[in-house]
């Protein structure tokens, strides 16, 4: 493409989404990147949100991405299934390209890459990955009805893991370092009545047992540092998200843990033109309206550049 573009959005959680809307509502005539295998980001993987406000009762998440996403289409927004490779976000031309190639040049830039799981950092988690290793209960639960399974981690995405995957499996121990969970008030308390849940308090995982496929796991209690075996069909990990910000890291400014860093309540980064939104700044909130909130701004914020340049 050689044209230049006013906005190009990279990403396509709700943050990604709700900056096509607005971006393509003012005209800008915004390109989004939604990613090859991400698009629409982690609501994806999710069931039922019972708190995006306008849903009485509730909102399937990849329902709820399906309608974002027909909402910036029907205001011109042009989508691409395809990830972004490179970046090059220096000068007033920024310059990207695609996976399969192809080079689009834009004055602005929203980056709404939003975050990935992570991993707990084990060998064996790796190498089991896909045979019974899993970071998504919506996708692989399935496969392990009627059998233990161990989900490891202790804020509301473990407690909706562990939920969801009672449907299949005979008991699901639900393993947290800590004694008390990070989870609200109103998950924990579902996952405690849940009679199928088993909670292993203050024990983290390891190791993952198993050669073809997970057969158990190696477990260390955190109090007295003693370990222990126990079986388990399949391990799902739900110990929260890391910024998919490698792409940038050279070039914006990034706090420690790797979130992007934004100007007071802007999404303005410490390059001009470039925009950041959504779980890629956010490591505090990290919710689907907060996120989509925040693409709202970066949206206005572009439109505020794009006007004074
Ligand atoms: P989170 O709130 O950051 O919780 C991560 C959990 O994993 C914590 O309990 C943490 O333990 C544990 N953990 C982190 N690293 C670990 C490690 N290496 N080994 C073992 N345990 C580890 O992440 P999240 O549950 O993914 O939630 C992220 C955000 O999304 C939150 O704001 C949450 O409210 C939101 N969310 C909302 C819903 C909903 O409303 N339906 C559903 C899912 C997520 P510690 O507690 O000891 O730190």
């Amino acid at each position: 493409m050689s044209e230049i573009r006013d906005v190009v959005i990279v990403g396509s959680g709700p943050a990604g989404y709700t900056a096509a809307i607005y971006a393509s509502r003012a005209q800008l005539n915004p390109i989004i990147y939604e990613g090859s295998v991400t698009a629409g980001g982690a609501l994806m993987n999710t069931t039922e949100v019972e708190n995006f406000p306008g849903f009485i009762d509730g909102v399937m998440g990849p329902d709820l991405m399906d309608s974002m996403r027909k909402q910036a289409k029907r205001f011109g927004t042009e989508l691409i299934t395809d990830d972004i490779v490179k970046m090059d976000l220096s000068g007033e031309i920024k310059t990207l390209v695609d996976g399969s190639g192809n080079t689009v040049k834009a004055r602005s830039i929203i980056l709404a890459m939003g975050s990935a799981y992570r991993e707990i950092g084990l060998v064996n988690e790796k190498r089991l990955s896909g045979h019974g290793v899993s970071w998504c209960a919506t996708c692989d639960g399935f496969f392990f009805r009627d059998q233990e399974i161990a989900v490891v981690g202790g804020g509301d995405s473990a407690v909706e893991e562990a939920m969801f995957l009672t449907k299949f499996a005979s008991k699901v121990v639900l393993i947290h370092r800590r004694d008390s969970l990070r989870a609200s008030k109103i998950m924990a308390d579902r996952a405690a009545a849940n009679p199928k849940i088993e909670f292993m308090w203050n024990n983290e995982v390891i190791d993952v047992l198993g050669e073809a496929k997970v057969t158990g796991l190696k477990l260390r209690n955190t109090i007295d540092g003693s370990q222990s075996e126990r079986s388990f069909a399949a391990l799902f990990v739900a110990i929260g998200h890391i910024p998919r910000s490698e792409l940038i890291a050279t070039q914006i400014t990034l706090n420690s843990e790797g979130y992007v860093e934004v100007e007071g309540r802007s999404t303005r980064t410490n390059i001009s033109g470039v925009f950041a939104c959504g779980d890629l700044v956010d490591h505090t909130y990290r919710q689907a309206i907060t996120a989509a909130g925040s693409g709202c701004q970066a949206a206005l914020d572009a439109e505020k550049f794009l006007a004074h340049h």
